[in-house]
C-alpha cells in the first residue's frame, strides 16, 4: 500500500503545489473566509469527494468514504492579516516559489494541511474507494485565529458530526504533536471613590487598590512549575485601563486584561482561585471575571464564547500517537513527537470533549504570523504521504 501511496503522490506533486500556490494568492483573514471556502469546495468536488458543502457557521466541509471510524482533518484556512508595518521580501499574497520553497501569508499557518488533505483526498478516492473502514471529514476551519476552537466546537456541537479522532494541521515540521498549554483571559476590576484632585485625600483611588494585585502578578509568573511535555504556564497583564470624570481627578475605576498560559494540572478553576488567594490576602475588594469571546462568521452567524481553551496532552502510548508515528515512519522514514507552544483548534477537540487528538504537517510553528513565513515543498508532498496512509495505519486490526 505505501509504494502505491508514495507514486500516486509523486504523481500528483505539481498539482499539490500550484493547489497550494492557488491557497497562497486567495486572501483569507478571520471573517472574510467565503473565496477561499468556495475554492476548497469546488476542488473536493472535482476530486471526487462524497460530499462538500459549507456548514451554518461557514466552515467548508467534505467527505470521504462512510466507513464506521470517523476521522476529522482538520485545517483552518483563515489567515492574520499583513500588517503595514511587516517587512515582506516577497509579496505576501504572491504564492512565489523559488529554489523548491514557497513564500506568503499561510505558507506556513497554516495552507499546507489544507492543500496536502485536498490532494490526500483525491488519491483515496482514485486508489483506495472500495470499502474503507473509516469516513474522513476534511474540514477547513474559519475564524480560528480570533477563536481557536470554536470552529471545531460548532461542528461537533451543532452540525451533527462526532469525530472518533482528529487530526490538526497546525505546524509540526513533520512531527506528531500531542498536545498544548491551554490559555485563559481574565479581567480583574477595582472600584474606589473619585475626588478632585485638589482634595485627594477625600477620594479613593482604584488604581493604588490594583497596584499589590499587578504586582503580586508578576512574582506569581516567576513561581510557576513546569511540567513535562509542556513546560511551565504564564501569566501576564497584558492591558490597564483606568477611568476617571477627568485627568484632574482620582480614579474610581481600574481595570486589568491578564493573559494565563496553562499547563498540566492548571484549569478554570485554579487559575481563578489563585488570583483570588492574591486578593484576599491584600483584603482588596476586587471583581475577577473571564472575558468573552465575540464575532461574525463570514456568512453572518454570530457566536460568543468564554474565552477559556482547555490545556490537552496525549500519552506517547495512546493508539492515536502510535498510530501516527508507524504511519510518519513509513511514509516519510521518521517519527518523532513534540507539543505546539501556541493554541489550536485542540482546545475543543481535546480540551473540551475529550476526542483523541493529534497533529502533523510541514513548516515551522514559530515562522507563523511573521513575514518569514515560508515552506519547503518537498515537506509538503511527504505530509502529504502521511495524510494519505494514516487512516489506514490508525483503523489496521
Ligand atoms: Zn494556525
Amino acid at each position: 500500500m505505501i509504494e502505491k501511496i508514495i507514486k500516486a503522490v509523486e504523481e500528483e506533486k505539481e498539482n499539490l503545489f500550484s493547489l497550494m500556490q492557488k491557497l497562497i494568492q486567495i486572501k483569507s483573514y478571520s471573517g472574510e473566509e467565503k473565496e477561499i471556502v468556495e475554492f476548497i469546495i469546488s476542488k473536493m468536488k472535482e476530486f471526487g469527494f462524497d460530499e462538500a458543502y459549507h456548514d451554518s457557521f461557514g466552515n467548508a466541509i467534505g467527505k470521504i468514504g462512510n466507513g464506521p471510524i470517523k476521522i476529522m482533518y482538520d485545517a483552518h484556512i483563515d489567515t492574520v492579516k499583513v500588517t503595514e508595518t511587516e517587512n515582506w521580501v516577497r509579496p505576501p499574497f504572491g504564492g512565489i516559489i523559488e529554489n523548491g520553497k514557497i513564500y506568503g501569508r499561510g505558507a506556513v499557518d497554516e495552507k499546507p494541511a489544507m492543500a496536502g488533505y485536498l490532494i490526500a483526498g483525491k488519491i483515496l478516492k482514485k486508489y483506495f474507494n472500495d470499502d474503507l473502514p473509516f469516513t474522513i471529514y476534511v474540514v477547513g476551519s474559519v475564524l480560528e485565529e480570533d477563536a481557536d476552537g470554536y470552529p471545531l466546537y460548532h461542528i461537533i456541537k451543532n452540525e451533527g458530526i462526532k469525530p472518533d479522532f482528529v487530526l490538526l494541521g497546525e505546524p509540526t515540521d513533520l512531527k506528531v504533536y500531542r498536545g498544548q498549554r491551554g490559555r485563559m483571559e481574565i479581567k480583574i476590576t477595582t472600584t474606589g471613590k473619585s475626588a478632585h484632585g485638589a482634595h485627594n485625600q477625600k477620594g479613593i483611588n482604584a488604581i493604588y487598590k490594583m497596584q499589590p494585585i499587578i504586582s503580586d502578578i508578576e512574582k506569581l509568573d516567576k513561581k510557576l512549575n513546569p511540567k513535562s511535555p509542556l513546560g511551565k504556564g504564564s501569566i501576564t497583564v497584558s492591558n490597564v485601563l483606568s477611568k476617571a470624570p477627568s485627568l484632574c481627578s482620582v480614579a474610581d475605576f481600574c481595570e486589568i486584561h491578564i493573559d494565563r498560559r496553562m499547563t498540566i494540572g492548571e484549569n478554570k478553576s485554579s487559575v481563578i482561585n489563585e488570583l483570588k488567594g492574591i486578593i484576599k490576602k491584600h483584603k482588596i475588594d476586587a471583581k475577577v471575571s473571564i472575558p468573552k469571546v465575540e464575532g461574525r462568521s463570514w456568512k453572518g452567524t454570530e457566536f460568543s464564547t468564554e474565552a477559556y481553551f482547555p490545556t490537552w496532552v496525549f500519552d506517547e502510548k495512546h493508539q492515536l500517537v502510535e498510530a501516527a508515528l508507524r504511519a510518519s515512519k513509513k511514509s516519510i522514514g521518521k517519527a518523532k513527537t513534540g507539543v505546539w507552544s501556541f493554541s489550536t483548534n485542540g482546545v475543543a477537540t481535546a480540551g473540551h470533549f475529550g476526542i483523541p487528538t493529534i497533529g502533523f504537517a510541514p513548516g515551522k510553528e514559530e515562522l507563523s504570523h511573521s513575514s518569514k513565513e515560508e515552506l519547503v515543498l518537498d515537506d509538503l508532498a511527504k505530509a502529504t504521504k502521511f495524510y494519505s496512509l494514516f487512516p489506514f495505519e490508525l483503523t489496521k486490526k
